[in-house]
């Protein structure tokens, strides 16, 4: 675990959602202005001096930090979403779980082919969720940038599966 100043907003709660998860609740950063600023432009950072035309991100946790990282870096933000969610014509991505399946839609006009995008989660643990995003940004032909976390789970191998993007962490856990 490192020792970033951002590190003590982040409460650990043994054994949620189920026994044996210790769940890294990122709400106490939320609640103090001055840390929610400071892990925004932390997460910009590496990519301020790129061209971002949109931050794409999955509900819930991550549309918390992708629109004011859309803000920071005058950048639209477009959400993706669980069907049924999104009211307008959609592009859809089914992906397996270890038990059963799960599907994330985003609408066929919010990113056209050839922009640049930057997804955004808060946590990346196994990477399912965001090599999701990435393979439907992948299906509307967008160039992805990268991928900005707040909190990385070194041990589960997520950066693996989002390889060949560059993959950017602001608190990494060992
Ligand atoms: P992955 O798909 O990488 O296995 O899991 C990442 C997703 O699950 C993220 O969208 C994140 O919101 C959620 N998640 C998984 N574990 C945690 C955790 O310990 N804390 C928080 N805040 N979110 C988690």
């Amino acid at each position: 675990m490192n020792s970033h100043p951002l590190q003590r907003y982040i409460r650990d709660i043994p054994d949620f959602p189920k026994p044996g998860i210790l769940y890294r609740d990122i709400t106490p950063l939320l609640a103090n202005s001055a840390a929610f600023q400071e892990a925004i432009d932390r997460m910009a950072e590496p990519f301020f001096n790129q061209q971002v035309d949109v931050i794409a991100s999955a509900e819930a946790r991550g549309f918390i930090f992708a629109a004011p990282l859309a803000l920071r870096l005058n950048a639209g933000f477009v959400p993706i979403r669980k069907p049924g969610k999104l009211p307008f014509e959609r592009n859809s991505f089914r992906y397996e779980l270890e038990y059963g399946a799960d599907e994330l839609e985003i609408h066929v006009d919010g990113v056209s082919a050839g922009q640049k995008v930057l997804l955004v989660d808060d946590l990346l643990a196994t990477g399912g969720t965001m090599e999701a995003c990435c393979r439907l940004l992948e299906q509307c032909d967008a160039e992805i940038v990268g991928c900005s976390f707040l909190v990385h789970l070194v041990q589960l191998g997520g950066e693996d599966r989002l390889s060949p993007y560059p993959c950017h962490s602001v608190l990494r856990y060992d």
